[in-house]
């Protein structure tokens, strides 16, 4: 078994697991945020037909060559074409049809021009300026050409892609389903939010924030409830939560204490065990096995490292899981904006945000960097690293940051 592995390594190893995935189809009004299971390929052209982009009239550039104030030309009016009709004559030399916008041009047609540039009775109107061939015409396929694949499988549905998908008159489309993520909270001193706190317990935290880091991923996090630090009970909670669920996450008890049973918990329940403890702070506590072709990531209990934990180990599989075509971590240089105390003698990640100064990007770090501290999550965007065997960071120094979900 693997102890103490580096953060990567660690993710390398879950990202290694399979992961299965599932598909349902849904409405097109259902399917923002969603992960596309399907390539799209565009059956019709956008805009389908050359058409005009101004209320004014469509002619033959070449009628309007050597026009001028004093010599315009003038054309003949065939017909009024307002948008949602189709051009009824065909244009020939010396006459125009007038168009409004998002009309289709009428055959023969190679320009338009506003009303604004001319000056027109019901039957005529004057050009007083030579147009070019092909000015003020939206081509057919000026946004997307019939055939070309336009979205991919993994992709986010996004504004963009739902205007794509409705642009191409397509109704539904199949995505992949959210995977179903159980949180067990393990810990003989934890209490529901709600009931009164008895002596020496402490309320459960963590299966909010971590199941909302998880929606925020794209998953569908399941309340696998409170259990104490009792093997027997955990092991029986997990084997339940592995029949419903895609992915065990539990917190409480990943550490080397008395009642630290995640490692002893995996291997008597036969799990293969990819790595115990990974080495960075806070939230390195954890263990990860795989039973049934399932991960289980047993983080520490500890609120603040184990959405560390989470997010610098777990996100990547997790993003797998749901499918998106880019799991890793994106990350992004930061200056800090002030100088960080605590020496790191192993990689360190931490808690702060994104703030941009004349087109710069710092970090700021958060007060409160400690393993049980969660306020220092209110607003965190990135998570900086500071690598091992680092002393005090100063201010202007550069840091490697990783953008976490700042829900
Ligand atoms: P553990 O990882 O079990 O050693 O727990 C570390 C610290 O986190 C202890 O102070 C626990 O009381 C606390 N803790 C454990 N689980 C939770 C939880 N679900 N919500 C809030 N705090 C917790
Ligand atoms: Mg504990």
């Amino acid at each position: 078994m693997r102890m103490n592995v580096a953060a990567d390594m660690a993710v390398e190893l879950l990202l290694g697991q399979e992961a299965k995935k599932y598909t349902e189809t849904l409405r097109l009004w259902e399917l923002e945020g969603r992960i596309l299971a399907e390539d799209i390929r565009a059956a019709i052209s956008v805009p389908p037909f050359d058409r005009s982009p101004y209320d004014g009239y469509a002619l033959m550039a070449a009628d309007t060559a050597g026009a001028s104030r004093e010599a315009p030309a003038v054309l003949k009016i065939t017909e009024e074409i307002p948008a949602g009709h189709a051009p009824t004559i065909l244009l020939t030399p010396g006459h125009a049809a007038k168009i409004l916008t998002g009309a289709p041009i009428p055959e023969g047609c190679d320009a338009t021009i506003k009303y604004e540039d001319t000056e027109f009775t019901d039957t005529e109107v004057r050009i007083f300026a030579p147009q070019e061939a092909g000015s003020n015409v939206v081509r057919a396929g000026e946004d997307i050409k019939a055939g070309e694949v336009i979205l991919t499988a993994g992709t986010l549905v996004s504004a963009a892609a739902l205007g794509i998908l409705a642009g191409q008159g397509i109704s539904e489309a199949t995505v992949y389903k959210k995977p179903r993520i159980a949180v067990i909270s393990t810990g003989s001193e934890l209490a529901e939010a709600g009931k009164p706190l008895k002596p020496a317990q402490i309320y459960n935290s963590n299966v909010y924030t971590l199941s909302a880091y998880l929606r925020a991923m794209g998953a569908e996090p399941v309340n696998g409830g409170i259990v104490p630090d009792d093997p027997d009970a955990i092991s029986a909670r997990i084997s339940e939560a592995l029949e419903t669920s895609d992915m065990i996450i539990t917190t409480g008890g990943a550490s080397v204490g008395d009642y630290d049973w995640a490692y002893r918990v995996s291997e008597m329940m036969g799990a293969e065990i990819l790595f115990w403890k990974a080495d960075f702070k806070p939230g390195g506590a954890m263990c990860a096995a795989v039973l049934n072709g399932k991960l289980i990531l047993c983080l520490s209990g500890n609120p603040g490292a184990a959405v560390i934990g989470l997010l610098r180990v777990g996100m990547p599989y997790v993003r797998k899981l749901c499918g998106h075509r880019t799991v890793m971590h994106e990350r992004l240089n930061v200056i800090m904006k002030d100088s960080f105390g605590k020496k790191s003698p192993r990689l360190r990640l931490v808690r702060g945000r994104l703030e941009i100064k004349d087109g710069v990007a710092y970090f700021v770090h958060s007060d409160g960097q400690g393993n049980g501290v969660i306020s220092s999550l209110m607003g965190c965007d990135l998570l900086a690293e500071i690598p091992a065997g680092t002393g005090r960071v100063q201010d202007g120094q550069i840091l490697s940051a990783i953008r976490v979900p700042s829900n």
